[in-house]
């Protein structure tokens, strides 16, 4: 200290009698590296800023993307009258159903559900009536049906198709009976709109392909149909068990 700033004293000693001697200031010898610790934290946080924003960027557009994709999906795999499963998803969710089914040996049961004598109530009451009954119809099977594994499905026009993975036949002819006396129950005129409803129950193991399921399914329904419908059948290989 000469002059009460701090410094930093060098000097040189040759071999002559000469001795220079410099002090500078810290704040001059500081000041280049001030300059350039500024500038090149000045770049890093304008890079650091800039990842960010693209970082932000992308995690927003890819947010995005996939929610796009969901209701892309769900709009492909949803009936647009009833809300419920369409064909294409009800025929990948039987094939997944059928071979986990096999895999754990476990049975596949399926109803089919078909609305009676739904072409002389469009003929009646119109068309647009007729689409809310079967939008009724969806409901008590809906309000019927809970499971996270079960899948309801409007498998085409008036019909709809329900799987229920791990239920014996006798179980899901009560799943069954209980959709039909919902059906019956919610019509507001008496016997204005009822279901048939035909009902199978496989070991997947004990047949070779999920359509043996439909098939067994399809023909407990014609059953249900040619006795008078408002019916459940009950489809027990061979035989057939008639509940009204
Ligand atoms: P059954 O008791 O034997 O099943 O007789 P049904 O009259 O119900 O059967 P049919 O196959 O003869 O008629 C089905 C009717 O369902 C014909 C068609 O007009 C009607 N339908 C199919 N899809 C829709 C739909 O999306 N909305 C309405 N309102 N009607 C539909
Ligand atoms: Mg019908
Ligand atoms: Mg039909």
């Amino acid at each position: 200290m000469v002059d009460g700033i701090t410094r930093l004293f060098v000097w040189h000693n040759s071999a002559s009698p000469l001795v220079v001697q410099v002090g500078k200031t810290w704040t001059s010898i500081l000041s280049l590296w001030r300059t350039e610790a500024t500038r090149i934290g000045a770049i890093l946080m304008a890079l650091i800023s800039f990842v960010l924003g693209v970082t932000l960027f992308l995690a927003r557009e890819i947010g995005r993307r996939a929610k796009a994709e969901d209701q892309l999906e769900e709009l492909a795999t949803t009936d647009a009258l009833t809300g419920l499963r369409n064909r294409r998803k009800f025929d990948a969710t039987i094939d997944l159903e059928w071979r986990r089914a096999a895999r754990q040996n476990t049975p596949l049961a399926l109803l089919m559900i078909d609305a009676d004598h739904f072409k002389a109530y469009n003929d009646t009451h119109g068309h647009q009536a007729g689409d809310q009954v079967l939008i009724g119809v969806a409901i008590c099977i809906s309000d019927s049906v809970h499971r996270a594994s079960d899948c309801i499905a409007r498998y085409g026009g008036e019909e709809f198709a329900v799987l229920l993975p791990g239920l014996s036949p006798a179980e899901a002819l009560a799943v069954a009976e209980t959709i039909r006396l919902k059906v019956e129950a919610w019509a507001e005129e008496p016997q204005a709109t009822t279901v048939s409803i035909g009902i199978a129950s496989l070991m997947p193991t004990a047949a070779p392909h999920w359509a043996d399921l439909v098939s067994a399914a399809d023909k407990a329904l014609y059953a249900a149909k040619a006795n008078g419908r408002n019916c459940s059948v009950l489809a027990a290989g061979p035989r057939l068990t008639l509940v009204a």
